[in-house]
């Protein structure tokens, strides 16, 4: 029996980068505040900026543009501010894609009230006639929309979205959470007034993020209050090793992204071979543009949780959904907005790759698949008649 794991869940998170790690252990030999004037604060002050530099340069913004904050999530509180503006007009609502991470869904610092969701179509992209129906004539909104899904790695039509919302005299937030490292992009193209980044998903650690600021947004209200660091955008002393780590990882994985993410696609597009051979497989999003390194299929009669447990007893780590619903037992929010009905949702099962996936992974993958696969009887498949 083999010990050795296989981990295809990297939308959860992602391992931590030989070079993320190698640039933690350097930030915290450090005794330097980054505020502190003398060369032990100046060290550390250098590492944060060098870190500044290879985000801003990863999604195309200047270094006094990117605020570091401790996560996605944070990002996200800090954009989702009301009355923020880009122009004239500070916005009253909130706009968001019924398919976006809880982080968004909640809606930061906007009162429910002030809430509104757009729907998406049954490929799990923004329905932008919708979008235009609820901005016509109304107040100016801000638009939170994210570039690719976290479940079924569907990429949203930003850039539309972006020009309607403007025209619209709005303001617009990208969750570029999951996109990062996985399909390059530049903030200005995308029209993002607001970009929310996180390390953990491209091989930094967790608890670090940035919010970018693509445009001169005004009215950002800080989160946390007390010293002006992070130019008075984000106080307290700043999570250096952290900061590094994103930094580093940030550094690594850009160079080399197209390759490594073409070879991640011919890796999942094998997986997905072999899932179409199972009777009534069903693949969503497979239609629209998605990332390359996501799938999420179901097979009716197949629960996730089983498929779940099934894969780690052979050895590999994969998902139902996202990390952060898959204790619970409500079919994934995602699913249900698609108009995908519950039996079918609760068999959904998310396998994600990354750089250092290889065909061995795959083949361990497989082989598991083939056995829960394999054990579906007849009986399962007509209990379950429900198709997508
Ligand atoms: N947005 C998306 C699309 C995500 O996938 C995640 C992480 O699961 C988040 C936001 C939250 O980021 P963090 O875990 O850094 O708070």
């Amino acid at each position: 029996m083999t010990t050795e794991r296989v981990y295809l869940d990297w939308n959860a998170t992602t391992p931590l980068r030989p070079e993320a790690r190698a640039a933690m252990v350097a930030a915290l030999e450090l005794a330097g505040n980054p505020s502190s004037i003398h060369a032990e604060g100046r060290a550390a002050r250098g590492l944060v900026e060098q870190a500044r530099a290879a985000v801003a340069g990863a999604v195309g913004v200047t270094a006094r543009d990117v605020v570091f904050t401790s996560g996605g999530t944070e990002a996200i509180t800090l954009a989702l501010t009301p009355g923020l503006r880009v122009g004239s007009q500070p916005v009253e609502r909130l706009l968001v894609s019924a398919v976006e991470h809880a982080a968004v869904l909640s809606g930061g610092r906007f009162a429910p009230a002030q809430i509104e969701v757009v729907e998406v179509t049954r490929e799990g992209v923004l329905d932008l006639e919708h979008l235009r129906r609820l901005l016509a004539g109304g107040r100016p909104a801000l638009l939170s929309l994210m570039l690719a899904n976290n479940e079924t790695g569907a990429m949203q039509p930003v850039a539309e979205a972006a020009e309607i919302v403007h025209a619209a005299g709005g303001v617009v937030h990208v969750d570029a959470i999951q996109a990062l490292g996985k399909v390059p992009f530049r903030t200005k193209e995308l029209g993002a007034d607001l970009v929310s980044l996180s390390a953990h998903k491209i091989g930094g650690p967790k608890g670090v993020g940035a919010l970018v600021l693509g445009a001169d947004a005004q009215g950002l209200e800080p989160v946390l209050r007390g010293g002006g660091q992070e130019l008075g955008r984000r106080a307290g002393t700043e999570n250096v090793a952290g900061i590094a780590g994103f930094g580093a990882a940030v550094a690594a994985t850009m160079p080399t992204i197209v390759a490594d993410m073409a070879r991640v696609e011919n890796l999942r597009n094998r997986l997905e071979a072999n899932v179409r051979q199972t009777n009534d497989s069903v693949i969503f999003c497979e239609s629209v543009a998605r990332l390359p390194n996501t799938t999420l299929f179901a097979v009716p009669g197949l629960r996730a949780e089983t498929a779940v447990i099934g894969f780690d007893l052979a050895g590999v780590a994969v998902s139902s959904g996202s990390a952060c619903s898959s204790g619970k037992v409500q079919p994934s929010h995602v699913l249900r907005a698609m108009g995908c009905g519950p039996e079918l949702a609760q068999s959904a099962i998310r396998i994600s790759l990354g750089w250092s996936s290889s065909e061995t992974d795959i083949e361990a993958c497989l082989k598991a698949w083939k056995k829960l696969a394999g054990n579906l009887t007849k009986r399962d498949h007509e209990t379950v008649p429900e198709r997508f």
